[in-house]
């Protein structure tokens, strides 16, 4: 069983780490190496109306549905936070979120500037962190790279980059991912400290 914690910088048992990033960023790869180094945290699986992307998974990546539903759920007030990003809608349940922090858990969401805002009027002790392109070049580079998105796309994220770039001194942490190890090991390295109370 899980002791109680010593901290409870949320108020509600467990910590609560944001992960916001420009796309390209390389934020998908830093949540999963912070994941496979804690696998006790629980990573709060967002819904979104975007298509799945290259090998992504329902119920793993994210939870695909209809805008109809997503609305549906936005007047019944299941979303604790949502926000259209990119042209698209995506929220994070209210009851997951506070179920996994009453019962001490700690919780990594990967979300946007907005849902960050949205999530520090409720939790604002939690531990929010910046993952920074090392340039908007850079984040070009990868977006083609990765070739999971049409060029109309790519343009748009790359124009909500810099505004989210711009957003970047409202998180407590962040951290320069000109090299992946590092990066992965400074934002291990910064959890640990939080995990152990420190
Ligand atoms: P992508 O479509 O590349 O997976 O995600 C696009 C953006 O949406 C990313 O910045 C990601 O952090 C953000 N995002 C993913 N899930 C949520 C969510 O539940 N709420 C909010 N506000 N943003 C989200």
């Amino acid at each position: 069983m899980q002791q109680a914690k010593k901290s409870t910088p949320t108020g509600a048992g467990g910590n609560l780490f944001i992960i916001s990033a420009p796309s390209g960023a390389g934020k998908t790869s830093l949540c999963k190496a912070l994941l496979e180094r804690f696998p006790d945290i629980v990573y709060s699986i967002s819904y979104t109306t975007r298509p799945p992307r290259g090998n992504e998974k329902n119920g793993r990546d994210y939870f695909f549905i209809e805008t109809e539903d997503f609305e549906k759920k936005l007047k019944e007030g299941y979303w604790i936070e949502w926000a259209n990003v990119h042209g698209n809608y995506y929220g994070t349940s209210r009851d997951f979120l506070d179920n996994y922090l009453s019962k001490g858990r700690d919780i990594l969401l990967d979300i946007d500037v907005q849902g960050t805002r949205r999530i520090l009027e409720f939790y604002p002790n939690s531990v929010t962190i910046f993952i920074m392109p090392p340039s908007l070049e850079t984040l070009r580079v990868r977006l083609e790279f990765r070739a999971t998105d049409s060029v109309e796309v790519i343009e748009k994220r790359l124009k909500d980059a810099g505004k989210e770039i711009e957003q970047r001194y409202i998180y407590r942490h962040v951290i320069v991912n000109d090299n992946l190890d590092e990066a992965v090991d400074r934002l291990i390295s910064m959890v640990a400290n939080y995990r152990s109370g420190l």
